[in-house]
């Protein structure tokens, strides 16, 4: 921070994606002052509804698994550093997961997983379905078969991403929450003030982390970023004697249900355009019921402990996630868009841009989500 308190870079927005950005940046000594209109990461931000499960996807781009395989190594660095830095324990596990097929028309594509696992250095394994219920016994009988990668893990994303927040601020970052931003003052090539409902703040670079309202932000700036929101939602089921507890996290093309440590397991999510409706539905309801059932048939016998949504920030146009500058605007970065799997790509994104800022090469290029790459352009 400057004498006049002017900060390095100025964050607007305190989901997952703004608050590793704050620690990574904080932690090497920038100042930094990250901007939250509500509560670090409290619902209806996606990273607030989060079932934060870190998987290996399998079958992404080779850039998003090249940022998932980085997350892996930063992700136990964090469970290590962050408790100690904030007292927030991010509830890091590591239970493995199970892709469980229905039929043995599913078999040769989920067969072909476990090859690719291997490939990226990470263990999975085929199982019959006898092996399957040995691990799982409270899997639906209709299962044949499937693949268990036992690297699969999971967190408590409202704790880890207030954690992020809170080891940021150790390190320096002001963490203002509360603090709706509500214009940009744009001058030329450069944002030269970010409105805000407590009076106007300067800052050296600008990042707009502001998840499914990027759109909404970003039109502040004339530039057309097609981000949106997509509703997800999502309950934790706790299970009670003698239901078999869940013991891996368990998916499926439609969802998953995630245990976690306090005892529930969580069934999710919905995927829904439906702007910025923020309801929780009997029609969201019957499918995460219908979901339970499909997956582990007991849940369906448990006790309903909570029920949320969140919005995902998702490309309406399909287009990868955007990282880095808005083109046209020198100071002004984004980091946005990563749809269903910020949690798991978290990690490497705020190490990576946090390098860029910093004027280095990140270890990891973020081409590919280079937002100009992505044919977004200042008016
Ligand atoms: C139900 C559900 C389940 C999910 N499960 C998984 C999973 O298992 N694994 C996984 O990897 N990912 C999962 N995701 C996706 C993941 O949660 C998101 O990709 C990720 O959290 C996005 O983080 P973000 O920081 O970009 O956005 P957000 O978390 O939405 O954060 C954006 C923040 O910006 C703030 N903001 C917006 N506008 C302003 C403004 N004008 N002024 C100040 N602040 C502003 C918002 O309040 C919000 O806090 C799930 C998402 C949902 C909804």
């Amino acid at each position: 921070m400057t004498a006049t308190g002017r900060p390095d870079v100025a964050i607007i927005g305190g989901g997952v994606m703004g608050c590793a950005l704050a620690y990574y940046l904080a932690r090497t000594g920038e100042s930094v002052t990250l901007l939250e209109q509500g509560r670090v990461g409290s619902v209806p931000s996606a990273s607030g509804a989060s079932a934060a499960i870190v998987n290996v996807p399998v079958t992404a781009p080779e850039a998003l698994m090249q940022q998932s395989l980085l997350t892996h190594k930063l992700l136990p660095e964090l469970a290590a550093e962050l408790p100690q830095q904030t007292g927030i324990d991010i509830g890091f596990t590591r239970p493995g997961s199970v892709r469980p097929a229905f039929g043995d028309h599913e078999h040769p594509g989920l067969q072909s997983l476990v090859e690719r696992y291997a490939a990226l250095g990470h263990e999975a394994e085929w199982l019959d379905a006898k092996g399957i219920r040995t691990i799982e016994p409270g899997i639906s009988r209709l299962i044949s078969g499937g693949v268990y990668a036992p690297g699969t893990s999971s967190l408590y994303a409202p704790h880890y991403v207030r954690a992020l927040a809170a080891g940021a601020a150790a390190h320096g970052a002001v963490i203002r929450e509360g603090m709706p931003v509500t214009g940009l003052q744009r001058s030329g090539d450069r944002v030269e003030a970010i409105t805000t409902v407590d009076g106007q703040i300067e800052a050296g670079q600008v990042v707009l982390a502001t998840g499914a309202w990027t759109g909404m932000v970003s039109a502040w700036l004339g530039v057309g970023v097609p981000i949106g929101p997509q509703r997800g939602q999502i309950m934790a089921v706790q299970t009670r004697p003698p239901m078999p507890h869940v013991h891996h996290i368990l998916s499926h093309d439609d969802g998953y249900v995630v245990p976690k440590p306090n005892g529930t397991a969580v069934v999710g999510a919905t995927r829904e355009f439906v702007g910025w409706d923020g309801r929780l539905t009997p029609g969201g309801l019957g499918f995460l019921v219908d979901l339970a059932h499909h997956l582990v048939p007991t849940l369906t016998e448990g006790t309903v402990k909570h029920v949320w949504y969140g919005f995902r920030p998702m490309r309406l146009d399909d287009g990868p996630p955007l990282v880095g500058q808005l083109p046209g605007l020198r100071n002004v970065s984004v980091v946005a868009g990563h749809g269903p799997t910020g949690i798991a790509l978290s990690a490497a994104v705020g190490y990576l841009l946090a390098q860029s800022l910093r004027g280095e090469d990140p270890q990891l290029s973020l081409a590919p989500f280079d937002p100009a790459r992505s044919g977004i352009s200042a008016a």
